[in-house]
C-alpha cells in the first residue's frame, strides 16, 4: 500500500487516508482550481511513525519519487542553488485542528539559494523575508527554539528602525535578521540551521508528525472528542509566494458569515504577507471589500471560486489564498466552522437555494447547537455600561471576572469563578486558558482569527478585535480608549451575538428560541429556521421524548417544549422540608400506630403533589418513581447529633427524642449508602410508605378523573434487583388500588413496572418483565452500578488520568458507555420483549438528553428517553437526526 499520494490522486472524501486539508487539496486540484502542486504523505505513515519505530520502511523512497516528480512539473529543483523549488510541509489531519499542529514555509532555502532567489525574482527583500520565516518557523517548530527568541530578534531590528512594521525592514535588515535568527538557533538548538533542503524537508515531516502529540493538541482533542489514535498526514508542496511585495498577499475567506450565517462572502486579506501573518494579527488585515480595489481581477476570481466550491460541497466553505503578483492561489478549503446560529441559518437557506433537501438540512445540525442557542441572553432592557464593541466571533452572553492570562484563568476556574480570558490575540498555547474560561475577549484580529475559530469550534463565547480597547497582559489590565481602566478581577460582561463589551456584569434574559418553545409568537428568522428544522425532525423521528419532572411547573414547561409525558417524576423532594418531621416521625416510630400516623398525614400531601402534575401532563403518561434514596437523608447528621446529645447530656441531660432518635441514626448509618437500604428495599421494610404512595397516585388519578381529567399515571420501582422484590411490592400496590376502586367507585388506568438499575435486574429482566408492565433504565445508577464506582467520589478523584491514559473518551455519567452499560440496556431490553413482546422500555437520567447516547437508545430500539425539560429539544432534535443518519 503506497504511504504518498499526488494532489490528482486523491479526493474529498479520502480524510482518513490523506486527512481534511490533503483530500480538499486534492478535491480542488481535480477541479481545475488554482492549487500549487504537491502531494501528501498518508496518516497510516505518521501512524506507523508514531507506534515508535521511526520513518516507516520505504517512506523515504516514496517521497524521493513524489518529490522528483514535483521537480519535473515545476522545472526547478527544491533548494537548488539558481532558482530554487520552495515547498511548504503542513500538518492535516482528519478533522480540522486549528493551529494545534505544526507547518514550515519555505523548505528550501539556504545561505546559497536565498541568493539565487534574490537573483531570479529580482526581489532581494522578498528573499531574505522569506529565509528569515523559514529560519524563524523551522527553529521553533522542528528544533524547538523557544519563538520568543525569534519574535524578540525581530522586534528589536524593527526598534532600531524606529518602527513597529515589518514591512518597514528593507534587505539589508532582513539580512541582517537571518544572522541573528541563524546564531539563535546555533546557541539554542546547540546545532546550525541545516543547509541541506532535503535535510530540512525529512526533518520537517517528523517534525510534523510529532506535532499530533504536543499537550495542547492532546488537549484540544479531548475537548472536541477527536480520537487520539488518528495521527496527521503531511502535505508537501510548491511555495506560492504572497510577501513578494504590494501586488502579492494572502488571506482567508468565508463563502457566507460564519458567526450569522448569512449569505455574502466574508473574510480577511493582508498585503504582502505570508498565510501565517494573516491568523497571527501582526498587522490588521483588510476587509474582502477592500481587496477588492486593491486587486480587481483576482478578487472577481475569488468569488468565482467560492461560489463553485460551495455549489460543489453544498455547504459553506472555509478558504485560504495567496495572492503572487496578481494571480490568486488556493491553498486550503474544507467545510467551515460556524457558530450555532449560523448552522441553523445556513442549513434553511441551503434548503430554499435548491442546494439541499430538509433532510440533509437536519444532519446538518446538531442538539448541542440548539442547546446553545437556547442559552440566555443579555437583557435589552437592563442598564449596562458599554465599554466597547468589537467582533460577534462566537455567540452567547458571558459574564466573569477578566484575567489576563491562562494560568490565571485556569486556577480562577479551579476555584469555581466565572472568568473572561482578555488577551491581545490568542495563540494554540492559550487554550487550556480558553477552555476554562466563561469567554474570551481580543483587541485584535478577526472573525478569522484564532481566538475566533478555536472558540466557535468549543462553542465558547468570543468577541475579537474589540480595537477601542489596550490589552495589557504584563500589568494585567485593559485601557478603554476613553480613559476607564478594567483590572484584573473586575467583572465584565460580553456579548457574542452582538460583539459588545459591557462593565460589570449584565443580567440575563431568556432567549428568543426558547420564547418560541414557551409558545410566544416570535418574528425572527433565526426562530424560523429552528421550527422547521424541528418539524422535519419530529415527523422523522421514531424514539418518543419524555421529560424528568418533579414538579407541576417543570411539567408544564416541559409539555410546551414537546415533552410526550414524563419518564421520571421523583418523589423524594416531595419529604422535605416542612414534610421532613413527618419523615423523621416514620422513622422513629416505634409502634404501627404512629407509623400510620405519619403516614397519614402525609397522604394528602402527596396526593395534592400527584393532582397537579397529573394534570399539567393530561392525557399524557406519567411515569411515578416510589421513594428511593437511602433514609439517612431524610435524617440529622450523626455527627452532629452525637455532639448535641454528648453535650446536652453534659449540662444535666439530653432531650428524650434526641436520645431516641439519635439511636435511630446510628442503626440507620450505612458504610456504603449507595449499597445499602434504599429503593424497593425500603419499601419492603417499612410497608406502609410504598402504599401510602400508590394510594396517592390513585386518588389523585381519581381526582383527576372525576374533574373530567385523563391522568396516566405509571407507578414504577426502584432498585429492584429480584422480580420476588417486584412482586411483594407489586402485590400491595394491586391492594390499594381495589380499595381505592371501592370507595371511589373508579379504577383509574394504571400500570406497576420497574426501574432496571441493577446489572442483576438486566440480566433476568426476562423474568422480571413477567411482572413489569414497562421498564426504565436508569442509566445513572447502572453506570454506577457496572462499573463499580460512585459518581461523587470519583470523577474528581481520578477521571483526568483516565481520560490522560485514554481509558475513557469522555465521562460515562455524560455519555452513555455503550459497550458496557448500553451492552445491559441493549440485553435487557431483548430479554424483557421475549417475555412481554409490547413490554414499554424507556430510560431516564441524564444519558437521555445526550446526542450520543440518544443514537443509541433509538438503535437498539427504545420506546422512549426521558430528559431535564430544558434538554427536551434537544432529544427531539437528535432522535430525528438518528433516523435521517441512517436514511
Ligand atoms: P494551518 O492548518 O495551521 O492553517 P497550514 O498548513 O494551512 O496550517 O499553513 C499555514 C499557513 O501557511 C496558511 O496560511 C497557509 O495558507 C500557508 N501556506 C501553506 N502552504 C503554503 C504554500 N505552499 N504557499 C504559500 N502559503 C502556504
Ligand atoms: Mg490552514
Ligand atoms: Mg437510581
Amino acid at each position: 500500500m503506497a504511504l504518498v499520494f499526488d494532489f490528482h490522486q486523491g479526493n474529498k472524501d479520502q480524510k482518513d487516508l490523506l486527512g481534511g486539508k490533503g483530500a480538499n487539496l486534492a478535491e480542488m486540484t481535480n477541479l481545475g482550481l488554482p492549487v500549487p502542486p504537491g502531494f501528501t504523505i498518508s496518516t497510516e505513515a505518521c501512524r506507523g511513525y508514531l507506534a515508535g519505530d521511526g520513518m516507516p520502511e520505504g517512506l523515504a523512497e516514496e517521497v524521493d519519487v513524489h518529490l522528483a516528480r514535483l521537480e519535473e512539473a515545476m522545472g526547478r529543483r527544491l533548494g537548488a542553488a539558481e532558482d530554487p523549488l520552495l515547498v511548504s510541509v503542513r500538518s492535516g489531519a482528519k478533522f480540522s485542528m486549528p493551529g494545534m499542529m505544526e507547518t514550515v514555509l519555505n523548505i528550501g532555502l539556504n545561505d546559497e539559494s536565498v541568493a539565487g532567489l534574490a537573483r531570479q525574482s529580482g526581489n532581494e527583500r522578498f528573499a531574505q523575508d522569506s529565509y528569515r520565516r523559514l529560519l524563524q518557523m523551522f527553529g521553533a517548530t522542528v528544533l524547538h527554539v523557544g519563538g520568543e527568541h525569534f519574535s524578540a530578534a525581530l522586534d528589536e531590528a524593527k526598534r532600531a528602525k524606529g518602527s513597529d512594521d515589518d514591512l518597514d525592514l528593507d534587505a539589508d535588515d532582513l539580512r541582517q535578521v537571518v544572522t541573528v535568527f541563524q546564531e539563535i538557533i546555533e546557541k539554542q538548538a546547540g546545532r546550525p540551521f541545516p543547509q541541506d533542503p532535503r535535510e530540512q524537508m525529512e526533518l520537517a515531516i517528523r517534525a510534523v508528525f510529532d506535532s499530533w502529540n504536543t499537550d495542547r493538541a492532546r488537549l484540544y482533542r479531548r475537548q472536541e472528542r477527536i480520537p487520539e489514535d488518528l495521527g496527521t498526514a503531511v502535505n508537501v508542496q510548491a511555495m506560492v509566494f504572497g510577501n513578494f511585495g504590494m501586488d502579492s498577499g494572502s488571506g482567508v475567506a468565508f463563502t457566507r458569515d460564519p458567526a450569522s450565517g448569512n449569505q455574502g462572502v466574508y473574510g480577511d486579506y493582508l498585503q504582502n504577507a505570508q498565510g501565517e501573518d494573516v491568523v497571527a494579527g501582526i498587522r490588521n488585515t483588510v476587509s474582502l471589500a477592500d481587496f477588492e480595489d486593491i486587486d480587481p481581477t483576482s478578487y472577481a476570481d475569488l468569488l468565482a471560486i467560492m461560489a463553485r466550491l460551495e455549489r460543489h460541497y453544498r455547504d459553506m466553505c472555509d478558504i485560504e489564498f495567496t495572492v503572487e503578483r496578481g494571480k490568486l492561489w488556493m491553498l486550503q478549503t474544507r467545510v467551515g466552522k460556524r457558530t450555532p446560529e449560523a448552522a441553523f441559518r445556513i442549513a434553511i437557506h441551503m434548503v430554499d437555494e435548491g442546494l439541499i433537501e430538509m433532510d440533509e438540512a437536519v444532519r446538518r445540525v446538531t442538539g448541542d447547537q440548539l442547546a446553545q442557542l437556547m442559552f440566555p441572553r443579555f437583557d435589552e432592557r437592563a442598564e449596562r455600561t458599554l465599554l466597547a464593541t468589537g467582533m460577534n466571533a462566537s455567540p452567547g452572553a458571558a459574564v466573569g471576572k477578566a484575567v489576563f492570562d491562562s494560568d490565571t484563568a485556569v486556577e480562577w476556574a479551579e476555584r469555581g469563578e466565572d472568568v473572561i480570558l482578555v488577551r491581545k490575540e490568542t495563540n494554540p498555547d492559550d487554550l487550556r486558558g480558553m477552555v476554562a474560561a466563561r469567554g474570551i475577549l481580543t483587541s485584535r484580529g478577526g472573525k478569522t482569527s484564532h481566538a475566533a475559530v478555536v472558540a466557535r469550534g468549543m462553542g465558547r463565547t468570543c468577541v475579537c478585535g474589540a480595537e477601542a480597547l489596550d490589552v495589557d497582559a504584563g500589568a494585567r489590565e485593559f485601557r478603554v480608549r476613553d480613559g476607564e481602566t478594567v483590572r484584573e478581577g473586575d467583572v465584565i460582561s460580553i456579548d457574542g451575538t452582538t460583539g459588545e463589551v459591557f462593565a460589570g456584569e449584565v443580567p440575563v434574559s431568556d432567549a428568543l428560541v426558547v420564547r418560541h418553545f414557551e409558545g410566544e409568537k416570535v418574528d425572527d428568522d433565526l426562530v424560523d429556521a429552528v421550527g422547521r428544522v424541528m418539524a422535519h425532525a419530529d415527523g422523522a423521528r421514531r424514539l418518543r421524548v419524555r421529560a424528568n419532572a418533579d414538579t407541576p411547573d417543570d411539567a408544564a414547561r416541559a409539555r410546551r417544549f414537546g415533552a410526550q409525558g414524563i419518564g421520571l417524576c421523583r418523589t423524594e423532594h416531595m419529604f422535605l422540608g416542612e414534610r421532613r418531621a413527618l419523615v423523621e416521625q416514620l422513622i422513629v416510630a416505634e409502634d404501627e400506630e404512629s407509623q400510620h400516623a405519619a403516614l397519614d398525614e402525609l397522604l394528602p400531601l402527596q396526593r395534592q403533589d400527584f393532582t397537579e402534575i397529573l394534570e399539567a401532563m393530561d392525557g399524557l403518561p406519567v411515569t411515578i418513581r416510589l421513594i428511593d434514596p437511602p433514609l439517612h437523608e431524610f435524617l440529622p447528621d450523626y455527627t452532629e447529633l452525637s455532639v448535641k446529645v454528648a453535650l446536652a447530656e453534659q449540662d444535666g441531660g439530653a432531650d428524650q427524642r434526641d436520645i431516641r432518635l439519635l439511636e435511630h441514626v446510628r442503626r440507620l448509618h450505612e458504610q456504603n449508602p449507595m449499597l445499602g437500604m434504599r429503593g424497593v428495599r425500603l419499601g419492603i421494610q417499612i410497608p406502609g410508605l410504598f402504599a401510602m404512595q400508590a394510594r396517592a397516585i390513585l386518588e389523585a388519578s381519581a381526582d383527576r378523573l372525576e374533574a373530567g381529567g385523563r391522568p396516566l399515571p405509571e407507578i414504577m420501582i426502584p432498585l429492584v434487583a429480584s422480580v420476588r422484590e417486584l412482586d411483594v411490592v407489586k402485590h400491595d400496590i394491586l391492594g390499594v388500588a381495589e380499595e381505592v376502586e371501592e370507595q371511589r367507585g373508579v379504577r383509574p388506568e394504571f400500570t406497576v413496572g420497574t426501574m432496571i438499575e441493577l446489572p442483576r435486574a438486566a440480566f433476568l429482566a426476562d423474568r422480571i418483565a413477567g411482572s413489569a408492565e414497562f421498564f426504565s433504565f436508569g442509566t445513572n445508577d447502572l453506570t454506577q452500578m457496572a462499573w463499580g464506582f460512585s459518581r461523587d467520589d470519583v470523577e474528581a478523584a481520578f477521571f483526568s488520568r483516565y481520560f490522560d491514559h485514554g481509558i475513557f473518551d469522555v465521562s460515562p455519567f455524560e455519555s452513555l458507555d455503550q459497550l458496557g452499560v448500553g451492552g445491559m440496556v441493549e440485553m435487557g431490553t431483548e430479554k424483557g420483549r421475549h417475555t412481554r413482546p409490547d413490554l414499554k422500555v424507556g430510560i431516564c437520567g441524564e444519558h437521555g438528553g445526550d446526542p450520543r447516547s440518544i443514537h443509541f437508545f433509538d438503535r437498539v430500539g427504545l420506546d422512549y428517553v426521558s430528559c431535564s425539560p430544558f434538554r427536551v429539544p434537544v432529544a427531539r432534535l437528535e432522535a430525528g437526526r438518528s433516523v435521517l443518519a441512517r436514511r
